[in-house]
């Protein structure tokens, strides 16, 4: 009733009001700094309210519209909607009467501010890996009945995937919670927890607003008293600008060279930074020297004019002190920051084809003006931007995200996307049509680029776990702790699965071939997680644990990925105390352990952002202290052990249902099963472990995979 009434309301709109050009087709002033922020959240959460309620605030409409607005609406019986004033805007835009109503500009105290219209996060994301449109900073509303939601989850991650570093969180719609301080920190402290892990974003400021009373937006207010914060004005008004073309080092991607008597004319547009006459540049990728000697305008002007500057933007000719070969596809470069020629790169990219992206597909990369052939060399993080599913394999599809690395047929001159954004993108052909683009991460494949987030890295070995830089311990308790308490509610298959979406970012399962192990793989199996499953060889193990460890494989129809330990070090261990040195003495055993299990386990959770083990309650009094989910601040990482509150009877039941392959030593009185030199079966009435490094005191005994170092 109420949606029909709205609907002819809206209808009404389109008919009667307009809103002059004024508002948002005004050019920015020269001096002030422009931003350009999108508007996520979820649909009804408040976004075209906080929008028009913006516009309100800052001054820009034009007299007597927003009291129109107001008469009609009461006419109909309606309460006044603030999103009516974009309907307006949208009717505008339907008749062609402004240019685009997509960006909608405002002004803040010291800021020209863009604000960038989200259709829909795939279309966003495709928009803005393109480079059709760019957003320098984010809002993320949140409504305050409603707290964190899986769209709230997808518009972080897909921040994250873009690299928008600056965000700030409104909890909208506070006079529906009575504007209540604890309910309103109850969902800070778990969107900036879902923020820092994992996401790698710190918000800039979290803010409750009524965006349709005006509370917090551009005022404090009597209801908000207890908020010492910024206001959304004000918030948006220190959002840092993006770096200006103007401000970064000259590159200028040569389109064409034109032969003019004995001169040599190279012809393009400058992208970025500014050229001089007399400056040094470099001609990249060759990296050849020279000096510009002129720069040409027509027709030719009287000697005093001729231009002996040009900046970003502008389309110029120019000439060099020598004769060197220049190319098509060159880039002239300031000599001090010369662009990067590359062999082979990393991008992420929008894949538009109807034919998935394959690992091993010929496809041609286009920088600038250059291009050449390219094979993809690895695919990883492929997405489904609707979803936000991973694609696992080692495809990317039809309107879906990922990263590959192209090794390229030839040099090309280009930048990473976080260093020039003008020059740092990559277009991509497949089958004679331009089927993909994005942003290249890094001009060096699979070297870790950290202004986009952790990510798997195969290649390098990495010694210690690096903690994302902006997740601190306590935000990853307090995350540990909300999960810990959700998952309390859930079956173990439902906690993976909610894991899966909680944390964005590589997972990892590790198995030892146990029968929680072989509990979860099987559940995993189940899911289309891209949970990354591992196993640590030892070099010790069981035959029996190995051809376990094959059955697995065939019936699962995956191969585990293996990690061993370095072969220097075990060469050390074995030469220090011998083949069976660990006997000797905790401190021996432990060395051991060290060097073939704990060491592999670090490269193999490096870069990830949870852990998924086997651990249960039962299974040991240090254990007992655990729980379903725990912060592993040393290693910066969620763990999560979904079998944490399972019994022995709960696993085995589990076990006969599903009849899943298992370690025949269980039936020899084996439980907990790792290295043969370490491990046997128990007494009757012995605890589960007793069987792991019998020698030793039974408090302790872990290996250090699952205690602090
Ligand atoms: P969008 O889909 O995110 O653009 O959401 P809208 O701006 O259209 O708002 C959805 C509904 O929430 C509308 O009925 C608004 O009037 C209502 N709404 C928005 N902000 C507030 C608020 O601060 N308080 C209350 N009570 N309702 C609000």
């Amino acid at each position: 009733m109420l949606r029909s009434a709205a609907a002819e309301l809206r209808k009404e709109i389109h008919m009667n009001v307009q809103i002059s050009h004024r508002l948002h087709t005004s050019a920015p002033a020269a001096a002030r700094a422009l931003v350009r922020i999108v508007i996520v959240g979820e649909v009804d959460h408040g976004k075209s309210t906080l929008i028009g309620r913006l516009l309100h605030e800052a001054g820009g409409l034009p007299d007597g519209k927003l009291d129109a607005l107001k008469a009609m609406s009461a006419r109909r019986g309606m309460p006044f909607e603030w999103s009516f004033l974009l309907d307006a805007l949208q009717t505008e835009r339907d008749q062609g009467i402004t240019i685009d109503t997509s960006q909608i500009r405002l002004r803040t105290a010291t800021r020209d501010i863009v604000l960038i219209d989200a259709p829909g996060h795939a279309e966003f994301l495709r928009n803005m890996i393109t480079g059709a449109a760019q957003a320098d900073a984010a809002v993320l509303i949140v409504d305050a009945t409603e707290g964190v939601r899986d769209q709230t989850r997808r518009h972080g991650y897909i921040l994250h995937l873009l690299g928008v570093r600056q965000v700030m969180v409104v909890i909208n719609k506070m006079d529906r919670i009575d504007f209540d301080a604890g309910k309103f920190r109850e969902i800070e402290s778990e969107i900036t927890a879902h923020l820092a892990l994992g996401l790698d974003l710190t918000a800039v400021a979290v803010i409750p607003i009524s965006a349709r009373n005006g509370d917090g937006v551009a005022r404090h207010t009597s209801s908000l008293a207890w908020y010492r914060g910024p206001t959304v004005l004000a918030a948006l008004d220190a959002f840092a600008p993006a770096r200006q073309p103007h401000d970064l080092a000259l590159r200028m991607p040569v389109q064409a060279i034109y032969k003019f008597d004995d001169r040599r004319i190279l012809a393009g547009r400058i992208e970025s930074g500014h050229m001089r006459v007399d400056d040094d540049i470099l001609v990249m990728p060759a990296g050849k020297r020279a000096r510009i000697k002129s720069i040409e305008a027509w027709p030719v002007p009287e000697s005093s004019q001729v231009p002996r500057v040009a900046s970003a933007g502008q389309s110029v000719g120019i000439t060099l002190d020598r004769a060197i070969l220049v190319d098509r596809g060159d880039v002239i470069s300031a000599a001090s920051h010369p662009a990067a020629g590359v062999t082979r790169l990393r991008a992420r990219v929008f894949w538009l084809h109807r034919r998935p992206l394959a690992v091993g597909g010929r496809i041609t990369a286009r920088i600038g003006t250059a291009e050449a052939g390219g094979v993809v060399a690895a695919i990883e993080n492929a997405v489904d931007p609707g979803l936000l599913a991973s694609d696992g394999a080692e495809v990317i599809g039809p309107n879906h995200v990922g990263d590959i690395d192209i090794d390229l047929s030839r040099t090309l001159a280009t930048d990473s996307h976080t260093d020039n954004p003008n020059t740092g993108r990559v277009v991509l052909e497949f089958e004679g049509r331009i089927a993909g683009g994005g942003l290249i991460l890094s001009t060096q494949a699979a070297a870790a680029n950290p202004a986009y987030g952790p990510r798997p890295n195969r290649s390098a070995a990495v010694a210690a776990p690096v903690p994302c830089a902006h997740t601190t311990p306590q935000q990853l308790s307090a995350k540990a702790a909300a999960l810990a308490r959700l998952f309390a509610r859930l079956s173990p298959a439902e906690r993976l699965v909610r894991l899966r979406r909680e944390v964005a970012g590589k997972i990892v399962f590790t198995t030892s071939f146990g029968l929680e192990d072989q509990v979860i793989l099987h559940l995993l199996s189940q899911q289309e997680s891209g949970i990354e499953v591992l196993t640590l060889d030892t070099g010790r193990l069981f035959p029996e644990t190995y051809a376990l460890w094959a059955q697995t494989e065939r019936r699962y129809g995956l191969r585990i990925r293996a990690l061993y330990p370095r072969h220097a070090d075990l060469e050390a261990l074995i030469e220090r105390q011998g083949i069976n040195g660990f006997y000797h003495s905790p401190a021996a055993r432990g060395a051991c352990c060290a060097v073939r299990k704990v060491e592999p386990l670090e490269r193999g959770l490096a870069g990830a952002q949870a852990w998924i083990t086997g651990l249960r309650a039962e299974q040991s009094a240090h254990r007992r202290n655990m729980a379903l989910a725990t912060a592993d601040t040393e290693r910066g990482l969620i763990k999560l052990n979904p079998l944490f509150d399972w019994t022995r009877e709960q696993l085995h039941m589990f076990v006969s249902d599903h009849d899943l392959p298992v370690n025949p030593l269980h039936a020899q009185g084996f439980a907990s099963i790792g290295c043969a030199p370490c491990t046997r079966a128990l007494a009757p009435g012995e605890p589960e472990r007793a069987g792991r490094w019998w020698w030793e005191e039974e408090s302790k005994k872990e290996c250090g995979l699952h205690s602090h170092r």
